[in-house]
């Protein structure tokens, strides 16, 4: 087997394509997806000098982009996957410290490189031949997989209740009871009348002492998600959603119920 061949397999695996992106901008915060000049720069602002990583793109149902980048093959990699990843969400580990393969492309290109097969530049030059266009600067939220095409409107897609439901529930699936009204574990009480309570389901109170330590639990995941996304320098965005959800944590509740 020829590593055209390696790459040839690797290539019907999976569908999508394969491209280059700046290194700088795609490890910028927020993450841009950057091509190359002519000029053998970034086409960002910033005008880079081209250093660039392979990221595999896969869009689903159009509207939904996954860049996955293949990072470059470590040493002694033990070939396992990324406990976040296998849990279906985005890798939160601080960047550079993932030893673990972060998608089935990335295990897959590590393991025809494991056994010699150079197989990056065959799939970069597949993947030319039936490219789409990737000359603009786009801006690319990981959690929602979404590409947005200015920074201003990946501000507003990032206080957006999508973006902000999906940051937030995204680990929460396992979760029974009603989302607790904030994070403050301090502040979370138990409701005096649950039986009687007027408020209903809108009550910022628990009305039993299983939601009140489902909350106490829930704070606390959030809490780490928050410590996680701050590694990643998403920090700033979360915390204005957390802020904002804070505040209007009756409305969050109205239409997360009517979903
Ligand atoms: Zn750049
Ligand atoms: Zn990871
Ligand atoms: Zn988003
Ligand atoms: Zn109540
Ligand atoms: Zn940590």
């Amino acid at each position: 087997m020829t590593p055209e061949d390696a790459a040839e397999v690797i290539r019907q695996q999976f569908s999508g394509e394969f491209l280059e992106f700046c290194k700088d901008c795609f490890h910028d915060r927020p993450q841009k997806l950057t091509a190359k000049r002519w000029d053998s720069t970034c086409s960002a602002d910033a005008a880079h000098t081209w250093d660039p990583v392979l990221v595999h793109h896969l869009s689903e149902k159009s509207r939904k982009h996954v860049y996955s980048q293949v990072r470059p093959l470590q040493q002694n990699c033990k070939f396992t996957y990324c406990s976040h990843v296998q849990q279906g969400k985005p890798c939160w580990h601080e960047a550079g410290h993932c030893q673990s393969a972060q998608s089935e492309v990335e295990m897959a290109v590590w393991k025809a490189e494991h056994s010699g097969m150079s197989v990056r530049p065959h799939l970069l030059q597949m993947s030319r031949r039936d490219q789409t266009e990737h000359r603009k600067v786009t801006m690319y939220c990981k959690i929602c997989l979404l590409v947005l095409s200015s920074p201003e409107s990946f501000y507003k897609h990032c206080s957006s209740l999508e973006h902000a439901q999906l940051l937030s529930v995204d680990t929460t699936a396992r979760w029974k009871g009603r989302q607790p009204p904030h994070n403050h574990r301090s502040e979370l009480w138990l409701c005096d009348r649950p039986q009687t309570c007027e408020y209903g389901n809108k009550c910022p109170k628990a009305h039993s002492v299983e939601e009140l330590q489902e909350w106490f639990m829930r704070a606390e995941e959030e809490k780490e998600i928050r410590h996680n996304i701050g590694v990643q320098g998403l920090m700033c965005y979360s915390e204005r959603l957390l802020e904002e959800y804070k505040h209007s944590s009756n409305e969050v509740h109205v239409v997360s119920t009517r979903l």
